[in-house]
This record gives structure tokens, sequence and C-alpha cells, in this order.
């Protein structure tokens, strides 16, 4: 059964001092939750502080990014193993962020996707189309595409550590919304991309979670829809109080 999860990414926000501020409030808030998945991905300079504070409650830690080689001279990068060693088996890869400022391909993430796997990292997979794509009717050749040369590769029995993130470019941090119709109509297209390359079972199985301004009054609606699992969400989980509600919301 495909589990719900509510992720939230704080992207390059918070400090020390804030994070623990966060953390505190979301403890108290969300820490008893049941049924819903929570994550959290601070920065990581204060991943470990992150999985210290959360040790007793349901909350769990993920990183946003990782390089894709087991260690060297990679200045300013960071490792699965330094991740692992800390305690965070769960990544975020192929961020929109990551791809339009870094320059990360499908090719790369392809690469980022098989060291994850190796130390048997669960992964939160974003992608996601751009406007141009939407607006020439692309939008599923273009989301196709992503999967295939960035995941689709995975062994059958890889997938239990896989959710996905659709999360339009248009709508990330823009305020605009994909409309739930729209968001169902995608994640429904995806289990039936996986289920053409793979089988139904796993198809109906993975999480497919919608990210791109999902705030307290649009997230009931989104998640009503029957192939959306939950929520990866920006902005909003920089806010204790609208964070919690998005995710009571699932
Ligand atoms: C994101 O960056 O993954 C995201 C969904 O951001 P926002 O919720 O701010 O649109």
């Amino acid at each position: 059964m495909r589990k719900k999860i509510v992720a939230g990414n704080w992207k390059m926000n918070k400090n020390l001092a804030e994070t623990e501020a966060l953390l505190s409030d979301l403890k108290s808030k969300l820490g008893n939750i049941s049924g819903t998945q929570i994550i959290v991905a601070p920065t990581f300079v204060n991943l470990q502080k992150a999985n210290e504070e959360l040790t007793q409650v349901n909350i769990d830690v993920a990183a946003q990014n990782m390089h894709q080689s087991e260690n060297g001279a990679f200045t300013g990068e960071i490792s699965a193993d330094m991740l692992n060693n800390i305690g965070v088996d769960t990544v975020i890869l192929g961020h929109s962020e990551r791809r339009a400022y870094f320059g990360e391909t499908d090719a790369l993430l392809a690469q980022k996707v098989d060291t994850a796997l190796t130390h048997n990292m669960t992964i939160i997979f974003c992608f996601g189309e751009e406007l141009q794509d939407r607006k020439s009717e692309n939008h599923f050749a273009v989301v196709e595409n992503q999967l295939k040369n960035g995941l689709f590769h995975i062994d059958t029995n890889a997938w239990k550590n896989i959710v996905l993130a659709y999360e339009p470019v248009w709508a990330i941090g823009t305020g605009e919304t994909a409309s739930p119709e729209q968001a169902q109509e995608m994640h429904a297209f995806i289990r039936s991309a996986i289920a053409k390359a793979y089988d139904q079972t796993i198809a109906d199985e993975v999480s497919i979670l919608y990210g791109g301004s999902v705030k307290p009054n649009n997230a009931e609606e989104i998640f009503a829809k029957q192939d959306v699992d939950g929520g990866l969400i920006g902005g909003a989980a920089l806010d204790a109080e609208s964070f919690t509600a998005i995710a009571n919301a699932l």
C-alpha cells in the first residue's frame, strides 16, 4: 500500500537557532501524527541537529541533495556515506532548482539515483515540466522523458526506495498552483508510464507527491485527488503553522 507523505524542503533557509525553533514547533504540532509520514529537509549543516532533535517523534529527516561519487576531490560536496553516517537515509534528488541553477541533467541524476540506492537510501525524485512545455502541450512527453532518463533504469525491487514528486516548474515558488485536476491528470499519467515501463503493481504502490505552491488553503483539494499521495512543500514548510495545516489536510 502506498504511503501518504508530506515533506518540507527548507532550501537555503533557517540558521541553527531558527532550525531549532522550527523543529521544536513541529515536534509539538506534528510529533504524534499517525497515518502520514512527515519529512523535513533542512540545510546540510543542520541535518545532524535535526536528526537528534527528532529521534523521539514521528518526523523524518531528508537531505536536499547529494553527490554521485562515493568520495574524493569534489570540493563543497556531500556524499551518501556522510549522510548515512549521521543517520540520514532519505535524499531529495532532481529538484528543479538543482536542475536550473546547478546544471543537473537527467544523466547526472541517474548516477545520483544509483549511488543513493547503493546506500539503500530513500529517494524523493523530483521532476516536472516548465511553463513553455505546458503551453506547447508537451508536458506529458517532458515528464515521461525525465522519468525514463533519470529513473527508469532502476531494478524492479529498487522501487520500494522511491517516492516521486511531480513539481511543475511554473508552480514552484510562484503562488501559481496546478489545479487539482491538472495534478490528478499528470499523476495518473505518471502511473501509466510506470506501468508501461515496469508493471501495474509498482505503478499502484509508489507514492506520488505534488509540489508547487501548496498552501493551507489549497492543500485539501489537491490531496483529495486519488493519485495524489501528499505534497512536497517549499515556502509553506518554513512556518510551523502552515506546514501543520498542510499535513493535517492529507
Ligand atoms: C519546492 O520547492 O519543492 C516547492 C514546491 O516550493 P513551493 O511550495 O514554495 O512552491
